[in-house]
């Protein structure tokens, strides 16, 4: 097979020579040459090609980079770690930025080693508007604030009409949807939520919700955190994207994944995503974390571990403590137990789910010593994270693929690249041509070992960076070479609806 653009004699900047080349859009899965000319792919031929500069990548997968929708790492160091497990795209839909233009614009004056893009905040709105608090201040104001009841109280009429105007504003900025983490403000009421589903309908862009508790965990919750957002798609037409299933579903999931496959055969649009760890993590101080709280929902004290000090909750009374000295600190909190065949069945069910896309729900890195040194590389042990930062990817195809034999390779490609690419590319134009190896599309690239790709962060070590990614290409640009990461790369777009 031959699908070049431009004739077959032309010679294409870089070309990767004799890589096995997966597609998922077409299924193509065969051995074949790629050129790479500028930022886009020129061919992919199973003759060779002609190129200024060639990387033999014989006996290894040529595949498309792969896309995080949910990513709070926004900085080098956090882009850094995601390149090093194959991303491409890394995108913050879950918590999104408000003013979504701060997030462009620091990205874009400080340069970033992957494509990057922001949705619209609902708790960054929500902050000024209702609650009064400084308007912005990108992803370290917001889990500053996350904790602080203000933001979290019932709003009036006329503070919701000023939030949804927060909102409109950052959807005119080119925000690629609204992010609403409603689970962080639980008590809100449903008919906000539905708003906020409108506007994100009217503009032609998904909502993408961390979902508030189950009546399950809570009767007396408002609103059914599941049939929410199944009612919203529903009454809005909203495309809702059901953000990291198994952490808020928990022992629930099943019944939830039913639920949203019951609202697609209706005529629902959802969309689903999961990572592959029975562990979160969020500020300490988050309103789901409260020591009276966590019974319902499965968790104890001792499931939770203080990220800068390693601390493991002793019991209710010292969570309580360190929820009021360092609210904004961020901890794993043990939800599912992957020691558990049960639990850890819930999970595997969950990323296996035909509709299910991978998001890491990458986290900022935390610095135990309190000073930040995001350009420091490899990163020293002051450094700490949730392992999925650093190894959702990898573990997917090693996990799924290798030790399971659940997905094939081109699945589990095609739920990390195309699957997101194809999630966004209605409302963000720019994503048809993402996730694809094929001509006139990004040179988002990635080269694999399939039979070695791994994860390496655990709880315990947290920054290990994954192995087996060769080459990664952002816009045709190396992030990664030869397995090394390139330290002054800085090829990363933004992304905009
Ligand atoms: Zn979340």
């Amino acid at each position: 097979m031959t699908r070049t653009a431009g004739p077959p004699s032309q010679t294409h900047d870089l070309v990767l020579r004799g890589g096995r080349v997966l597609d998922p859009e077409t299924g193509h899965d065969a051995l074949a040459d790629v050129g790479v000319t500028g930022g886009t792919i020129t061919a992919v031929s199973a003759r060779p090609l002609v190129g200024r500069r060639t990387l033999d990548v014989r006996g290894l997968v040529v595949a498309p980079g792969f896309i995080d929708m949910h990513s709070h790492s926004h900085d080098v160091a956090g882009h850094r770690l995601q390149a090093m497990d194959g991303v491409t795209t890394a995108l913050e839909l879950e918590a999104g930025l408000s003013p979504v233009d701060e997030g462009y614009r620091q990205a874009a004056a400080e340069g970033r080693p992957l494509n990057y893009g922001f949705s619209a905040s609902w708790c960054q709105a929500r902050m000024a508007a209702v609650g009064g608090l400084p308007h912005g201040g990108g992803m370290h104001a917001a889990l500053g604030l996350l904790g602080n009841p203000a933001w979290q109280r019932e709003a009036t009429g006329t503070q919701v009409d000023e939030m949804l105007e927060l909102l409109r504003l950052d959807l005119a900025a080119g925000a690629l949807g609204i992010g609403v983490v409603v689970g962080y403000a639980p008590r809100v009421k449903p008919e906000e939520y539905l708003a906020v589903s409108r506007l994100a309908a009217e503009s032609g862009r998904p909502t993408y919700t961390h979902a508030r508790d189950l009546v399950e965990q809570f009767p007396d919750v408002p609103i059914d955190g599941a049939h929410e957002i199944a009612r919203a798609a529903a009454e809005t037409g909203v495309h809702a994207h059901y953000c990291h299933i198994t952490s808020t579903s928990r022992l629930h999931s099943d019944k939830v994944m039913r639920l949203m496959d019951d609202t697609r055969a209706e005529g629902g649009r959802i969309s689903t995503e999961a990572y592959p760890y029975g562990a979160g993590m969020t500020a300490i101080g988050a309103a789901f974390l409260a020591p009276e709280l966590l019974a319902a929902t499965g968790l104890t004290p001792d499931g939770i571990v203080h990220a800068a000090t390693g601390e493991r909750m002793a019991n209710a009374e010292r969570l309580r403590e360190v929820r009021a000295e360092d609210p904004a600190g961020l901890a794993i909190a043990h939800f599912l137990n992957e020691a558990d065949p049960f639990e850890q069945s819930l999970i595997d069910r969950a990323l296996l789910h035909p509709s299910t896309v991978v998001g890491s729900d990458a986290m900022p890195l935390t610095w135990t010593n309190g000073r930040p040194d995001p350009l420091a590389w490899p990163l020293p042990p002051t450094a700490v994270t949730h392992p999925r930062t650093s190894g959702t990817f990898a573990k997917v195809l090693r996990r799924y693929v290798r030790e399971l034999g659940a997905l094939t390779l081109l699945e589990a490609v095609s739920r990390s690249s195309f699957g997101p690419a194809r999630i966004l590319q209605d409302s963000v134009p720019a994503m048809r041509r993402k996730g694809r190896v094929q001509p006139g599309c990004d040179a988002d690239l990635i080269v694999f070992d399939a039979d070695t790709v791994t994860d390496r962060a655990t709880y315990e070590h947290s920054t290990r960076p994954s192995l087996g990614f060769a080459h990664v290409l952002v816009g045709g640009v190396p992030v990664v070479q030869d397995g090394t990461l390139c330290l002054d790369a800085l090829p990363g777009r933004p992304v905009r609806a």
